[in-house]
Parts: structure tokens; sequence; C-alpha cells
């Protein structure tokens, strides 16, 4: 651990109250500091009070003023005020492992730390979380964190991550959904081993998180809306939880039921990655960006959001998600929507046969359906003044 003060940001509450540089954090209202979690947790409130000690060993206490939220000012040795936690894994597909020789030390570094999950955004598998950090993610609620799910049945998880810890964590999961900790979960896919009827399950318990956490928030009868994928999943949660949802509303995502799909569709969604990986990156982008949005501002985020990922990552991980959607429809549930339902398409929604589906759900279904003039397939975000305005009706019609 290292609370040593190394720098003071200028101008900030903590140096116009007088903290020194050299000086360590001892706690901050009372709390002791164990590292960032604690510090940027216990400096939220107003007008906080810190234990400060000098390079001569003396304690003396200081108020600092402030406002609530607003940051202290201060730095330390490193970023977390402790040492990265590693990962006790080893995983079948490991990225380090497959790393080319000669980078930079810090890419081989194999970290698993759920602070930097929650601050950076890093995935993590929980396998090295003793039951007390786990209950301090919970009283911290520390949320969201980013978890590498892979699977949910407790063997096979253990084997993919290469770790015993990796079943026996799905304990923790679940004990953060019932706390109401958001996680945002990756699936790894390995063909072989985690697909199929195992990737089938897992999108099954992720319905069954959900409803844990909507359970967890006391929010009884909630409205279901999912744009794209987020669609799929409401509609496998309606179908594992029917009467729970007051209503759903799909932005631009398509029935599962099986008999809209063909099976060449079907095949075509299990076999996207070649497919995309035979085009060139710039046209793959550009084929992307303009297959989802038509608007200046939809399309500028969608290219951001393509260009995040490399290449490869990014054809695997529309086919994963395409995988998800062909299994679930392969499934063949009744995907009976019978709540009240809105469907929400765009009028140049361009991805795939969305609008065709869009149009048959609405006939055989009798679902209502709203098409959006000048939208392509995220409505939402080429027209989103129409499809609030759209929400809004159908929640205020909802009573
Ligand atoms: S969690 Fe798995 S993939 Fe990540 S660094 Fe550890 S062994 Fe490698």
């Amino acid at each position: 651990m290292s609370n040593v003060i190394t720098s003071i940001d200028r101008r900030s509450p903590a140096e116009r109250a007088g903290v020194r540089t050299g000086d360590k954090l001892i706690s901050i209202g009372g709390h002791g500091v164990e590292d960032v979690l604690d510090y940027r947790f216990f400096s939220y409130d107003r007008d906080p009070l810190l234990v400060l000690e000098g390079p001569d060993g003396q304690r003396r206490s200081l108020r600092v003023e402030k406002e609530e939220a607003e940051e202290l000012g201060l730095n330390f040795e490193t970023y977390l005020m402790d040492q990265p936690r590693p990962c006790s894994n080893h995983c079948l597909f490991c990225f380090v492992d497959q790393m080319a020789p000669g980078c930079r030390d810090t890419l081989y570094f194999k970290d698993d730390d759920a602070r930097l999950s929650f601050l950076m955004g890093n995935y993590i598998t929980l396998t090295n979380l003793t039951p007390r950090e786990a209950q301090r993610i919970i009283d911290l609620r520390i949320s969201p964190i980013n978890v590498s799910v892979h699977a949910t049945d407790p063997k096979l998880r253990a084997a993919l991550l290469g770790s015993r810890a990796g079943g026996e964590s799905l304990e923790y999961m679940r004990a953060f959904g019932r706390a109401g900790i958001v996680m945002n979960g990756q699936i790894v896919l390995c063909p072989g081993f985690n697909d199929g009827p195992q990737l089938q399950r897992t999108m099954e318990d992720m319905a069954d998180w959900l409803h844990a956490i909507l359970e967890r928030e006391g929010a009884e009868r909630p409205v279901l809306i999912g744009q794209s994928m987020g669609g799929y999943l409401s509609q496998v949660y309606l179908e594992r939880y029917p009467g729970t949802a007051s209503g759903f509303v799909s932005i631009d995502s398509c029935s599962l039921k099986r008999k809209y799909y063909t099976g060449a569709e079907l095949y075509l969604l299990k076999h996207t990655e070649w497919m995309y990986l035979a085009f060139p990156w710039k046209l793959l982008v550009r084929v992307g960006v303009r297959g989802t949005a038509v608007s200046e501002y939809g399309r500028a985020l969608m290219k951001c959001f393509m260009e995040s990922y490399g290449k490869r990552e990014y054809c695997a991980l529309a086919d994963l998600g395409y995988r998800i959607v062909a299994q679930s429809v392969e499934a063949d549930r009744a995907y009976d929507i019978r709540c009240p339902a809105l469907l929400i398409c765009g009028e140049r929604d361009g991805a795939g046969s969305a609008k065709r589906y869009n149009r048959e759900w609405n006939r055989q279904d009798g679902l209502p359906l709203v098409w959006v003039p000048g939208a392509g397939h995220n409505a939402n975000t080429d027209a989103p003044e129409t499809v609030n305005r759209e929400i809004r009706r159908f929640l205020s019609g909802l009573g």
C-alpha cells in the first residue's frame, strides 16, 4: 500500500487546506484508506476530515472544504495506491500468453483486479477475490464491474479458466446480482467448449441475473426496452419470466420465433466471421457504419465503436452476437409476447432483413409497429426525439 502523497493538484481543495507533499493519508472521515477505492469513496462527501502523518511521524487532522463529489486533488505513487492484483488463472485462450515477444513489459502483466475493472473497465474473472473483498465491493457499491463470464456451468468455467475457483467464483456473481451491483459480462467463445447448448445456457443465466437485479432494486413489473441485441435478451427474459414485465419495446430488434427465419439465414448468422474477415477492414467499417445509421451523429458513433476494436476482434465479436441469436432461434421456444408491446424500426434499417422481420412480426403476431422516418438500424441514435416520443406515448398508455 502506498498512501504517501506525491503531488497535489494546483488550486485543489487539498492544496487550499494545506495538505503537504510527503504526508501520508491515514484516514478520511474516520475510515482507514487502503487503496484508491477507499480514497474515492470516502472523499466523496463535502468537507471531509483527513488524518495525515508527516515525514516526522506526527499526525494531524485537517478539515478540507469542498463540494460533494469534488475531487480532493491528491496524487499517490501509484494510481491504485497499491500493487495491481495478478490473475491466478491459466485460461485455455490466454491473450497474454499469445502476445508476440519483444513488446513493452506491461503488456505481459496478467492483471485481474476488481479495482481496475471499476476504474478502468478491465474485465476480471473474480477467481482471486476473497470473501472479504467481495463484501467490500458490495459495501462500497463498486458498480458497474466488468466480468469475464465465459460459461456459467461451474465445471466448464473452471476448465476454461484453468482454475478450480472458476466454478466457485460464480457465487460472487450471484451475490453481486442480489446486491444490485451491475455487471457487464463478456464471453470468449471457444468452439467445442462453451458454444452450442452451453452458450444458450449462458444467455438464459444472464436473463436470470437481470431478474435478480430487478428484484433487488424492487423493480416490480418493469418495462423492458431493448435495442437490437437488447431486444433479443428481453425476449429470452420474457420467455423465462412470463407475467413479470408490464411492457416490452423493441427498437430495431427482431422476433426470436423460429418461423420467421429460413435455414439459409440461420446458416449465415452462424458463419459471419469468415465472411467479415474476407472484407478489407476499411471497407468493413464503411459498410458497417452505413448499414446501421444514416445520421452523421449515428454514423460517427458506430465508426468510433467499430474502430475501438481490431479487425479480428470485431469479427469474432460480431460472430458471437449473431451465433447467440441463431442459437436462441434454434432453441425453438414460443417467444410469445404476452404483455403490451411496441415495435420501433427505422424506415431505412439496412441491417440484414430487420425490416422484413419487423413487418412480419407486426403482421403475424399483431404487435403494433412504428416506422421511424429517416432512421437506420440504430434508430435511437439517428432519431432520438422520435424514438423517445414513441416510448413515452407507449408508457403513458400503460397507465
Ligand atoms: S485471466 Fe486468463 S486470459 Fe486473462 S491474463 Fe489471466 S490467464 Fe490470461
